[in-house]
């Protein structure tokens, strides 16, 4: 089954040496792309793995990150050869145990040369050894490693990963997580999930945090610096981890008045998405310059700027939301995006009908209404933007749109039937838009191909009895520029 098998006694025979060129020629390397058509080097094939156990040392003060990962995976092929996403300089591999040649190549390929083939659907496991300035290294021109006054933080959508551990990069490749990061006594280490143990010992600290549900890598994040950190549990008894950088000075209150009902907040969203899927929660806000949020899984990522004019629990609901859709339920490629942004900005609304701030259907009538028919916006397909336009705000708006329409044309009882269904559904795993237009006619009992249509294909402004329900001149709902506020949302 293996090349490691051919033993030389085995090759005794002429009928077995004549074997061998076809049985070799079964090994083949892994894609380098686990073939998304919008980033086609993103991801890799022939392997899928079901856990990182990433324990890193970073030192504030230079930027140098060590780290050894080790990756636990299981073979989909006969492999010759495999990569791995990465930036970082590497010292060592092995597989299984036994040193294996590697070299870079592409803008992000690490690609690793086992001593024998693996062969198909067996368990493996990798070990990389490596360090480097993560804020020194680009691909493709960019870097979205960001350093702080204090530390650093690697949190941002689809490129994260690259700068801090080696990675199957893709949301289609979901694992779990074990993440230990030694800091410098009195600095801190943020990562999702569960903080398992911290202890210090000759001027370091060690944080120890664990994800023990499927997570995409994009998703996986890692914030070290000097932060405030705040325990809790929701009322539902999940236990909450928050953490606001010491440098917010006049964001401070802003942050902690909103980030500090993520309990609350996520109790609330569970009424309309049914159980929160994870066994943590939280957010954190680094003294970062940028002013995205990100739905880092368990533990949203704010920047400070999200809290510039005030407490805004709106984009706390949003992040929120993406733990049922978007973590829990991901994309199958990244032209799914709808399936995240366009239900994570419908929350939003729904929290603005909650707040007695405008109703989604109001709030659907003003979006309507803002973009006159030839508006660029309604180029934008939300149901496939593009990867130039991926993080479009028609894939917010207009997608948050499709869905008022949606619960237009089927009704409030199968329209919330299926807000709540979809994420147990495909609890850990994708789908894709395709998958749950399937799902509303399977609830709805309704052909939706023409909704689906209009609403997210069609490059124009709906237009005759498809937008009859969105009346033409609305009162601006109160909320209006509060959701506004958070449209900075994933920019890189
Ligand atoms: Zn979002």
């Amino acid at each position: 089954m293996h090349y490691r098998s051919i033993a030389p006694g085995a090759l005794a025979t002429a009928s077995l040496l004549l074997a061998v060129p076809a049985f070799a020629a079964t090994y083949t390397p892994g894609a380098q792309g686990i073939g998304d058509p919008y980033y086609p080097a993103y991801g890799n094939g022939g392997y899928d793995v079901s856990h990182y156990d990433l324990r890193l040392k970073y030192q504030p003060a230079t930027d140098e990150l060590e780290g050894t990962a080790t990756l636990r995976a299981r073979t989909t092929q006969d492999l010759s050869q495999f990569d791995l996403d990465f930036l970082l300089n590497v010292s060592e591999v092995r597989v299984n145990g036994v040193e294996a040649a590697f070299t870079n190549s592409g803008e992000h390929e690490l690609v690793i040369t086992p001593k024998t083939g693996l062969a198909k659907g067996t368990d493996i496991t990798v070990v990389v050894r490596y360090s480097g300035i993560p804020s020194s290294k680009k691909a493709y021109g960019f870097t979205t490693w960001l350093r702080t006054a204090d530390g650093a933080v690697a949190a941002n959508e689809p490129e994260s990963a690259w700068w801090w551990f080696p990675s199957n990069d893709h949301p289609l490749d979901k694992a779990t997580y074990d993440v230990s990061v030694r800091v410098p006594e009195g600095t801190q280490a943020i990562s999702n999930g569960r903080l398992r143990s911290t202890r210090s010992a000759g001027g370091w600290s060690t944080y120890c945090w664990r994800s023990d549900k499927p997570q995409a890598t994009y998703l996986a994040t890692l914030a070290v610096g000097r932060f405030d950190i705040t325990t809790g549990k929701s009322e539902s008894g999940i236990p909450v981890i928050n953490a606001y950088s010491k440098n917010l000075g006049d964001r401070d209150a802003a942050a902690r008045a909103s980030v500090e009902r993520t309990g609350e907040i996520a109790d609330w969203l569970s009424g309309y998405f049914g159980p929160y899927p994870y066994d943590a929660l939280g957010g954190y806000v680094p003294d970062v310059p940028t002013g995205f949020a990100l739905e880092t899984q368990t533990r949203p990522f704010y920047s400070p700027r999200q809290f510039a004019s005030g407490p805004n629990p709106s984009v706390v609901v949003h992040e929120l939301a993406h733990q049922w859709y978007g973590d829990d339920v991901s994309v199958k490629g990244w032209k799914d995006i709808w399936i995240s942004e366009g239900f994570a900005r419908y929350a939003q609304w729904l929290w603005s009908e909650h707040e007695g701030q405008g109703t989604t259907q109001e709030l659907a009538d003003k979006v309507y209404a803002s973009h006159p028919a030839d508006d660029a916006f309604w180029t934008v397909a939300p149901g496939n933007p593009g990867p130039d336009n991926q993080f479009d705000i028609a894939v917010y708006d207009r997608g948050a749109l499709a869905i008022q329409a949606l619960r237009n044309e089927i009704g409030d009882d199968a329209f919330f039937t299926v807000l709540k269904g979809w994420p147990q559904k495909h609890a850990y795993g994708n789908a894709s838009l395709a998958d749950f237009q399937r799902y509303a006619e399977k609830v709805s009992g309704k052909d939706l191909g023409p909704l689906f249509d209009t609403w997210l294909l069609e490059p124009a402004k709906p237009a005759g009895p498809a937008a009859a329900r969105m009346s033409s001149l609305p009162a601006e709902p109160k909320s209006w520029k509060q959701i506004e506020a958070t449209n900075e949302m994933h920019k890189h």
